[in-house]
């Protein structure tokens, strides 16, 4: 029987979490569970946590933790994720973190795995201001590193390539202040938990993607004994 593999991606925006979720998807058939993805879907669709959430998110600042827990634990109590989930952008703060211990707990579950894609400040900034996204699934592109066939179209759903709203330069430096402030602290509790592993981003996606495969392919190893 497969053992579940209960992950989580870390790193600052512009890391290539979104690139890479993209390409486990396809890996893995456990689900991917971006909270951001969420939020953004919320607010397309007009609901109240959509309304709540979009200054929050359009000042590149962190959504309150109770609506995001609150919004992640309905998310994990969902039957597809019982033989394992990738989480991404969640948990971001030391709150959410201990959240979603409690919650993982509560079902007797636990987190297996901590990846932490680790880029500079300076290359991040180089690489949102190419970065694109399809208004219909999400896929992530950037104009340099990883260009769709086609200039602005979505190699998979053709849909229109546009650039995010919280992607606008004074927003990003803002994003990478509460990242440094509020999420980095996530490092040493899921060090010292023995669960972190590093992962560097400035390699190509391809590069990067191959680590992810060589770490996940280990933790279930690890997980087996
Ligand atoms: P992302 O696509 O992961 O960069 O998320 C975009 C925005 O959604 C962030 O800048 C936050 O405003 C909000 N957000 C996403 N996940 C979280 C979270 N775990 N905690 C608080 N805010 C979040």
């Amino acid at each position: 029987m497969p053992h579940e593999l209960n992950l989580i991606l870390i790193g600052p925006p512009g890391a290539g979490k979104g690139t890479q979720a993209d390409r486990l998807r396809e890996d893995f058939r456990m689900p991917f569970i971006s909270t951001g993805d969420m939020l953004r879907a919320n607010v397309k669709d007009g609901t109240e946590l959509g309304r709540q959430a979009k200054v929050h998110m359009d000042a590149g600042e962190l959504v309150p933790d109770e609506l995001i827990v609150a919004m992640a634990d309905q998310r994990l109590e969902q039957d597809d994720t019982r033989d394992g989930f990738i989480l991404d952008g969640f948990p971001r703060t030391v709150p959410q973190a201990q959240a979603l211990d409690d919650q993982m707990a509560r079902h007797g579950r636990r987190i297996t795995g901590v990846l932490l894609l680790e880029v500079p400040d300076e290359e991040i900034v180089r690489r949102i201001a190419g970065r694109r996204v399809c208004v219909k699934g999400g896929h992530n592109y950037h104009v340099d590193y990883d260009p769709p066939k086609n200039p602005g179209v979505c190699d998979q759903d053709g849909s229109r390539l546009i650039q995010r709203d919280d992607d606008q330069p004074e927003v990003v430096e803002n994003r990478l202040k509460v990242y440094h402030a509020q999420t980095s602290p996530l490092v040493d509790f899921y060090d010292t938990r023995g669960l972190l592993r590093r992962i560097d981003g400035t390699r190509t996606p391809a590069q990067v993607h191959d680590h992810i495969r060589a770490v996940i392919a280990t933790l279930r190893l690890e997980d087996d004994v």
